[in-house]
């Protein structure tokens, strides 16, 4: 696809076991997304249930709000493509409409694709404001994609900012399907060091990640990510046989409450 403007990657190698926690989300993806777009199950059909146009997910920084928009790709086997805050201020808002027809025909090239927005908030907020009239054009050709009949694309758009989206962008047929992402909990913490070292070599036993998940507390998941990160340096630094919960316990920042 050399004379596409935007870049579309192949579906992602990431599925949803590179994703330690968020088990109750992962189900409910299942069976609100990943199974009626997947087609193969003609009950939808038949009961004329829509696959999603366009699914949110909200919550804190670092919590893998990415790498599940990647994951729903990956799990789908779709084309992928990922859209910035700032892609969108610098090809959309300080361009034209023109940018948001073209991303959707390029869509058209696909016989379905996977749309990741990051931070939609700087897209859908504030454009009430009558200074703002060509920020608001663009919103309304973005939703009015949104609201197409039978779209190949899947648009999965992040924020921390949930409050900031007004109605127009959560009615039914848009972003009607919202998932929380928060800090992981005790299991998910222990899940994230577990998926994080599967493939370095360590000497961590189940009791060591049960002591990890309580020494974590509060810590986001992109902050464990770092510590698993941090921990493998060292021990390839000092050219160890494996990591050891030492090493990992050394790299936990000291502010956690856990
Ligand atoms: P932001 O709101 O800042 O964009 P985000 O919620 O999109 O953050 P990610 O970029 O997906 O967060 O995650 C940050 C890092 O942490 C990435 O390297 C990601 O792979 C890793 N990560 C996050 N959550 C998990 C998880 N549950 N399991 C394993 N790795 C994770």
């Amino acid at each position: 696809h050399r004379n596409l403007e935007y870049g579309w990657q192949q579906p992602p190698e990431t599925h949803f076991a590179d994703i330690g926690g968020l088990q109750d989300r992962k189900n409910d993806l299942r069976r609100t997304v990943l199974r009626p777009l997947c087609n193969t199950d003609a009950a939808y059909e038949r009961f004329n249930v829509a696959p999603p146009n366009g699914i949110l997910l909200h919550g804190p920084p670092g919590t893998g709000k990415t790498l599940l928009a990647r994951a729903i790709a990956g799990e789908l086997g779709h084309p992928y493509l990922e859209l910035s805050a700032g892609d969108i201020k610098s090809r959309w808002i300080n361009e034209s409409t023109e940018q948001v027809t073209q991303l959707f025909a390029e869509a058209q090239h696909f016989e379905r694709c996977v749309i990741f927005i990051d931070e939609i908030d700087a897209l859908l907020a504030g454009r009430d404001d009558d200074l703002h009239r060509e920020h608001a054009q663009v919103v309304n050709e973005f939703l009015a994609h949104l609201d197409a009949e039978d779209p190949n694309f899947l648009v999965i758009a992040a924020t921390n900012r949930a409050d900031l989206l007004d109605d127009a962008a959560t009615r039914r047929g848009r972003f009607d399907q919202q998932y929380e992402i928060g800090k992981p909990d005790h299991d998910a913490r222990a899940a994230i060091f577990r998926v994080q070292l599967r493939d370095r070599p360590t000497t961590l036993d189940e009791e060591a990640y049960q002591a990890l998940a309580d020494q974590t507390g509060g810590l986001s998941s992109a902050d464990i990510v770092g510590i698993v990160d941090d921990a493998a340096m060292h021990a390839a630094e000092r050219d160890a046989d494996a990591i050891t919960h030492e090493d990992l316990l050394a790299a936990v920042p000291d502010t956690t409450s856990g």
